[in-house]
């Protein structure tokens, strides 16, 4: 009998798995050190990996004041699970967006005239967006005072960098010290809450709630809360001399046991990863051969007792996005990203 995962009728070949006392313990963790209230940010379906499954786990915390997500649509599915509190449009507004900005209660960042003009006269609050160095979205020079501004921030490019994050630091709270009303601040993403920044109200963080580390060196103590297993398709036994997968860019040296598994760049498993990384099976390590194909991945079993139908590791709490990100020469946001929707998603 095969463990099941997902109980699906129609199979289930891969499953992503959110540990909910995982990201409970992250959310606390980041509070704990930054001691300051969360704004989560679940832009992009919660870094992919589902902001169906994640935004119900973090709603429930007392230490999240507030969502922030890219777009409107983003933020009109928050609405549409209920949730009251406030959320964040990070990218700004578009013209034929305020109808949706006022009707759904959503909070857009104000980083160009042009989304000032978009608002016009109406009753919105809004947060405003200063580039203190990122080069990005905010203001540079202008400096936006209004009865509607509940909050400000800057978003720091460098955090691993601490000379210029300084700098930016410094530069946002001059900014931060011509308003005179109460207001939100906000600087620090996972990585920059290690400066601790006295100065703003809230943290503003994604990466760190899934217990991934932003940095080399992270002061923070973070479980890694997600998991992807995908199954063995078949087990082949191949002579000396056989190519393997699209290209031939491995040829067998010996005889060699191979295993066909459910995990291909479509799901997710970039095929810069070919010949590179690993996946994981009861602890051993079984070495991605050939190219990475859209459905299928093909590894080398070795002497590993696997069977047709078994789970392999893709990512876990002992195999990062972090660590294959290394290999894949990316960053683990980007993997997160790519993980499919085929994939099942699991809560546990
Ligand atoms: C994505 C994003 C964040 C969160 O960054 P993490 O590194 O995931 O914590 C914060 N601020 C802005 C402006 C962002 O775009």
């Amino acid at each position: 009998m095969v463990e099941g995962y997902c109980g699906a009728l129609l199979g289930c070949r891969s499953v992503l798995r959110i540990k909910r006392s995982a990201v409970e313990e992250n959310v606390r963790e980041l509070f704990r050190f930054g001691g300051k209230k969360l704004i989560a940010v679940i832009k992009s379906d919660a870094y992919g990996i589902g902001v169906k499954y994640v935004a119900p786990i973090l709603r429930e915390l007392p230490e999240v004041e507030s969502f922030a997500v890219a777009c409107v649509e983003e933020g009109v599915l928050l609405r549409e699970m209920g949730i009251k509190r406030e959320v964040l449009i990070l990218g700004g507004i578009l013209p034929e967006e305020l109808e949706a900005v006022k009707e759904y209660g959503l909070t857009p960042v104000v980083s160009d005239i042009e989304h000032l003009k978009i608002i016009g006269n109406e009753d919105i609050k809004f947060h405003v967006k200063y580039d203190t160095g990122m080069g990005r979205l905010g203001f540079v020079d202008e400096f936006v005072d209004d009865p509607r501004v509940v909050g400000i921030m800057s978003h720091l490019s460098t955090p691993a960098d601490e000379e210029f994050s300084r700098k930016q630091i410094e530069r946002f709270e001059a900014i931060v010290r011509r308003y005179s009303r109460k207001i939100k601040v906000h600087l620090e993403s996972s990585a920059g809450v290690i400066y601790r920044v006295p100065y703003t109200t809230h943290i503003r963080v994604g990466l760190a709630i899934y217990g991934e580390k932003p940095l080399k060196e992270y002061p923070l103590r973070l479980r890694p809360a997600v998991s992807i297993r995908a199954r063995v398709l078949s087990l082949k036994t191949l002579p000396a001399g056989h190519p393997i997968s699209y290209g031939r860019t491995f040829v067998t040296e010996r005889e060699m046991r191979i295993g066909v598994i459910a995990f291909g760049y479509a799901d997710g498993l970039m095929k810069s990863l070919s010949n590179r990384g690993y996946l994981l099976y009861e602890g051993n390590k079984l070495p991605i051969v050939g190219n990475i194909t859209m459905d299928m991945t093909i590894v080398d079993v070795g002497t590993a007792n696997v069977r047709v139908g078994d789970w392999v590791t893709v990512v876990s709490e002992e195999r990062t996005f972090g660590e294959l990100a290394r290999e894949a020469g990316t960053i683990p946001y980007e993997l997160m990203c790519n993980v499919s929707s085929r994939v099942k998603r699991e809560v546990t």
